[in-house]
């Protein structure tokens, strides 16, 4: 396994791939749990070269969020890269990826600026812009990328197809603790009780497929449900919505497709979470 840390140099190793091989890509920011590994694995198992990234990436972050306390263990990282015989590992520093002055961003409209996007400006601009960097640095022919984070899957598609980027992303299922929270980085803010209450979103979108399975297609009524739970568990909604899973916007009728997608505060831990409203298993 290789560690490269200059942007110049793993974009003269990426330019010197033979021709043929096939190239997968995971980003990442890091402090890596089995969601990521998934990611790695899937990539080894489907290419020829997988090249997983390590970067938190300080433009995706707001004023008031949590880049500076966001959780870092570079060299467990490298531990379990190697155990899952990733063969580059690219961990750029900020300011070789943000040269000062800094000018150049890619925004996505509309589809950056609903949910998430809505309650943290800027995000996707900050997340659209890095990974088309990471993109020209490492060439993938296929990202791997988490359904964990189902808006910014739907954002990097569009942003990839409208500016003729010929990689393709591989959505891959989100990957869940036992008891059903979503893996996550940030998982690791949640101690004790808060543990338990961050439980709330993994039950709120079980119990809206458990409607929708019945025969519900009340959307104010599935919301209203999920919101309780978030609540008696002590938990804070951002937004709770279902959603087309392509346009994201919120369906009048829930449908076989549609996405329940929801943020939480937890504290002042901020957890995501997302699901086909169909009843498959969670
Ligand atoms: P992050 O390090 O949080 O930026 O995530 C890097 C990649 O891992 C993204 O594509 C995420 O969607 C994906 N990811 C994060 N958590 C999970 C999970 N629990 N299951 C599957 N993929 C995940």
């Amino acid at each position: 396994m290789q560690i490269i840390n200059s942007p110049a140099e793993m974009q003269a190793i990426s330019r010197a791939w033979a021709k043929g091989k096939s190239i997968g890509f995971v980003p990442t920011m890091g402090f890596l749990h089995e969601g990521h590994l998934s990611l790695v694995r899937e990539s080894k198992h489907n290419c020829d070269i997988t090249v997983v990234s390590i970067f938190v990436n300080p433009s995706q972050f707001g004023a008031n969020e949590d880049l500076v306390s966001y959780p870092r263990d570079m060299k467990r990282d490298l531990e379990l890269l190697e155990g899952c015989k990733a063969d580059y590992v690219f961990c750029p520093e900020a300011s070789d990826m943000y040269p000062k002055p800094y000018h150049s961003w890619v925004n996505v409209d509309g589809l950056s600026e609903v949910l998430c996007g809505a309650s943290r400006p800027g995000h996707f601009r900050g997340v659209a812009t890095v990974v088309l960097k990471l993109v020209n640095l490492v060439k993938p022919d296929y990202m791997y990328m988490g359904e964990k984070d189902f808006q910014q899957v739907a954002v990097l598609n569009t942003m990839l197809k409208e500016l003729n980027v010929l990689t393709r992303i591989a959505s891959c299922p989100i990957v869940r603790e036992p008891d059903g929270l979503a893996m996550s980085s940030r998982n690791t803010y949640l101690t004790g009780e808060a543990r338990q209450q961050a439980l709330c979103l993994s039950k709120a979108i079980f119990n809206a497929k458990l409607m929708y399975k019945e025969g519900c297609r009340n959307v104010n009524s599935i919301i209203t449900e999920c919101q309780s739970i978030i609540s008696s568990h002590g938990g804070e909604t951002d937004y709770i919505k279902i959603v087309n899973p392509n346009t994201l916007l919120e369906e009048l009728i829930p449908k076989d497709d549609s996405r329940i997608i929801l943020a939480v505060k937890i504290g002042k831990t901020r957890l995501i979470d997302n699901a086909s409203i169909t009843p498959d298993t969670l």
